[in-house]
């Protein structure tokens, strides 16, 4: 399809990055609001690196801690008082994708008078998709969510049981400093479940979009690879630097939009995972691995010569005395299989999710994006009933 590309973001890749912090954030002003999660960056000593950076360049650092995973609108609501009480003029991630996420909107908030709210998409009838922000610097912990690179954030409202995003120009960070030391110390669940993010933004695309996109074919089937031959070494060992740097370049190119773009691709794992989440508080990664093969098997039987070519080249199966669908459906047994293998969840059960709101999920899930009969887009569209569908598989 034609398209339109344009990703502003300035990219610093690389071990030890970290130290040009100050020089970078400097160049957006002299007070910066430090927007962190539940702890890990001070128990690793990266925070105390990040601020000591930032004030060798005569930058002053206002904190704003405690951003929690799957981040609330109530978070980002604190931290947009902190910015505009203390005239903020930068707002810097460290963090995972929820903290960055969070200080996303938390920048475009502190230039909004209204309900931060009404940034979030929830099926309100005037969304105020922000249009300025401050500045952001995003710096990310965790090889996951692609938000370091991308226009989007997730927020939730804990109130309303509703997970859901925005997307939006402003909101694509100015920088992303990408040190990959600073995933070290990530714990292997958490590594795991990133992997699956980084996978299953490229899946989503892959499946979803039309045919006929050859690059972008490679490009997906380049970051998927990629995954999964160093996602496993990033289990295994955390301190495995070279492992760590790959899955982390993996997961800024995932979700930047170059290999997405032109195919038209839709997102239904991810929305089914966020009213997943949404309920439940679960890890988004972890609910992805639950939905993503499920969806999978229910997907292959409308398309089953994409899924062949993914058991071809994924897994390098073969096609002798097979049709497409048998071989589609043995490159989604090991694709589960892999997901098992790093130690993902692949059943709802797992979670502690049985079947009582799954028509609520359902719900939740095209309440934001639906086409004009109401389903979720994708190949092919989802009725609720599908989604009820795919989810009692997972049980
Ligand atoms: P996360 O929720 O940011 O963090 C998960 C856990 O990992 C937290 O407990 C965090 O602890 C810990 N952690 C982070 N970095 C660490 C480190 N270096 N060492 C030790 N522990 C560390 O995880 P995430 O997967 O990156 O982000 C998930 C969120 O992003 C979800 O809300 C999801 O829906 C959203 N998402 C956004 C996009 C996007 O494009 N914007 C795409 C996909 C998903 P602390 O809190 O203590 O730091
Ligand atoms: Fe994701």
């Amino acid at each position: 399809m034609n398209f339109e590309f344009h990703n502003p973001t300035h990219i610093i890749f690389g071990a030890g990055t970290l130290s040009k912090l100050g020089k970078v954030a400097s160049a957006y002003g002299k007070k910066a609001l430090l927007v962190t999660g539940g702890g890990s960056v001070k128990r690793s000593g990266v925070f105390d690196r990040a601020v000591s950076s930032l004030k060798g360049a005569g930058v002053s650092v206002i904190e704003c801690s405690g951003v929690e995973p799957n981040p609330r609108i109530i978070s980002v609501k604190r931290g947009a008082q902190i910015a505009r009480a203390d005239g903020c003029d930068v707002v810097i991630a460290l963090g995972g994708g929820s903290t960055m996420d969070a200080s996303k909107v938390i920048a475009a908030a502190a230039l909004y008078d209204g309900d931060p709210w009404d940034m979030i998409g929830h099926g309100q009838e005037n969304w105020a998709v922000p249009t300025r922000a401050l500045p952001i610097i995003t710096v990310p912990t965790l090889a996951a969510t692609g938000s370091e690179m991308n226009s989007g954030a997730v927020i939730s409202n804990d109130d309303a049981k509703v997970k859901s995003f925005v997307m939006a120009d402003c909101l694509f960070s100015k920088v992303a400093l990408v040190d990959p030391e600073l995933t070290l110390t990530v714990p292997k669940d958490q590594t795991a479940y990133g992997v699956c993010d980084i996978i299953t933004h490229v899946t989503e695309g892959y499946f979803n979009g039309i045919d006929g996109t050859p690059i972008q074919d490679r490009f997906a089937e380049g970051v998927i690879l990629t995954a999964m031959d160093w996602g496993p070494k990033a289990v295994a060992d955390g301190n495995d630097l070279e492992a760590r740097t790959q899955v982390q370049w993996a997961s800024v190119v995932a979700l930047n939009g170059w290999v997405q773009v032109g195919t038209d691709y839709g997102f239904p794992v991810h929305m089914i995972e966020h009213a997943l989440s949404a309920h439940h508080d679960i890890t988004h990664g972890a609910g992805l691995a639950v939905v993503n093969p499920a969806w999978m098997r229910f997907a292959a039987k409308a398309r089953p010569e994409r899924f062949a070519q993914f058991a071809r080249r994924i897994f390098g199966l073969s096609a002798a005395n097979k049709d497409d669908l048998s071989l589609a459906m043995e490159g989604i047994d090991r694709f589960e299989e892999f997901l098992r293998s790093i130690g993902c969840p692949t059943r709802l059960s797992e979670l502690g999710i049985c079947d009582g709101l799954f028509a609520r999920y359902a719900e939740d899930a095209v309440l934001v994006v639906h086409d004009e009969n109401g389903n979720l887009p994708g190949r092919p569209p989802m009725s609720k009933a599908d989604i009820v569908g795919v989810l009692r598989s997972a049980l």
